[in-house]
């Protein structure tokens, strides 16, 4: 009997809707590509960008960047952080988010996660204490938004100022609230692989005026600041455009228009994201060697991707199964290996960073933890075929 291989690409994305190819397409007719290089009574399309995506966000100032790992720096800068700094962050993570707390000059300070891939709250207040840390960077990392009433509780007691990386949260929600709208600012990804796909691309968002003037400045807007779409009044920026250096990172009028002729098909796609995510769900987890955490009542979450654990199998024994996998077309990660690969990496695989902490629940958990993309060129079909396939190889080692 032949076995049963999948076929589909696992980092295929949709095509851009027609909208914003001929959209795109007319921009580079112009040559018009930089966002402040407008026709008089033109607004950008970087402007009306930052205007839409506030609005769905509800949020009051958005500022479009050049990458999500950028707007994370400039959030932390914004916020304060100086050289020397301690920042908290949630050990469960990706490379951009410990590389935009070292570009700021600041030294991150790991904490535990739990077993439902969450910050740690009891670690979290005890590495408050320890460390005296003013920020916390907080991670939704793949999507798991942990109780964010008790962290922002825990946070303003101890005068912690959240910043909050959005990378895998954008449409996700906490008790109805939209993710990046619990800490003081959010930064938000549109690189290929997040929810909408400018190839590059980023935004940082806030309510407080001050830190938004300053953001956009040292976006580099120079004195064109007022050509943004949702921004303070301009006596905001009189006290801070002089005072907030010029960190080029702007965003171009293309990927802007990109992303708008997306927005629209936002909630959609993630009604699409967790059809696919659900039916992945109830297959994987009714495979024997397999536990994938429940989500809490109060998450709406976007399942743009999946992690379950692999409850049976020895660390010598996950890379032989990851391979099987791959040999049938199932292309899954393994968050404990020692090596990084691709995308995924393990926090003490990043050794610039002094006095690594051995973080023994973390790792544990890491450890037995197994991810998977879901793009949404994949159908419910596919979600039978590759739970099969994971299906039949763990099963040849239970
Ligand atoms: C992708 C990602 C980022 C950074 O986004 P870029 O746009 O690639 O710079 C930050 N945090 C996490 C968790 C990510 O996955």
């Amino acid at each position: 009997m032949t076995e049963i291989r999948f076929k589909k690409p696992f980092t295929q994305q949709e095509p851009i809707p027609e909208e914003g190819i001929r959209s795109a397409t007319n921009i580079m007719r112009t040559g018009r590509l930089h966002r402040y290089n407008l026709e008089p009574k033109e607004q950008s399309q970087a402007s009306l960008l930052e205007r839409e995506f506030a609005n769905w966000q509800g949020v009051k100032y958005c500022l479009a960047c050049a990458s999500g790992g950028y707007a994370i720096q400039l959030a932390l800068r914004v916020c304060g952080v100086k050289p020397g700094d301690k920042v908290l962050a949630n050990a469960y993570t990706l490379a951009p988010v410990p590389g935009a707390i070292h570009n700021v000059g600041a030294d991150p300070i790991f904490v535990e996660i739990d077993e439902n891939y969450h910050i740690d709250l009891n670690d979290l207040e005890t590495k408050i204490q320890s460390s005296k840390a003013k920020f916390l960077l907080l991670s939704h990392m793949r999507g798991h938004i942990a109780d964010m009433d008790k962290i922002t509780l825990i946070c303003s007691k101890n005068d912690v100022i959240i910043v909050e990386d959005c990378a895998h949260t954008m449409g996700s929600k906490w008790r109805g609230i939209r993710s990046g709208n619990f800490g003081k600012v959010a930064a938000f990804s549109t690189q290929t692989y997040k929810h909408i796909n400018s190839g590059e691309g980023g935004f940082l968002t806030t309510n407080d005026p001050k830190l938004a003037a300053k953001a956009v400045v040292s976006s580099g807007s120079y004195m064109l600041y007022n050509r943004h779409g949702a921004i303070p009044p301009e006596e905001i920026f009189r006290n801070n455009r002089l005072n907030s250096p010029n960190y080029s990172g702007r965003m171009d009028q293309i990927r802007a228009t990109i992303l708008r002729s997306q927005l629209p098909n936002l909630e959609n796609n993630i009604l699409r994201w967790n059809l696919l995510y659900e039916a992945l769900f109830q297959k994987l987890s009714s495979i024997t060697g397999i536990s994938i955490p429940l989500r809490k009542n109060k998450e709406s979450y976007v399942g743009s991707s999946i992690q379950f654990k692999v409850t049976n199998l020895d660390n010598s024994t996950i890379p032989k199964f990851i391979e099987a996998c791959l040999q049938r077309g199932v292309d899954l990660k393994w968050f404990g290996d020692q090596e990084p690969k691709a995308f995924t990496s393990r926090y003490d695989s990043w050794t610039y960073i002094d006095d690594l902490p051995k973080l023994k629940k973390t790792l544990s958990i890491l450890s037995q933890t197994i991810d998977m993309r879901i793009p949404l060129t994949f159908e419910e079909n596919d979600c039978s075929i590759i739970a099969e396939i994971i299906g039949n190889e763990l099963g040849k080692y239970c």
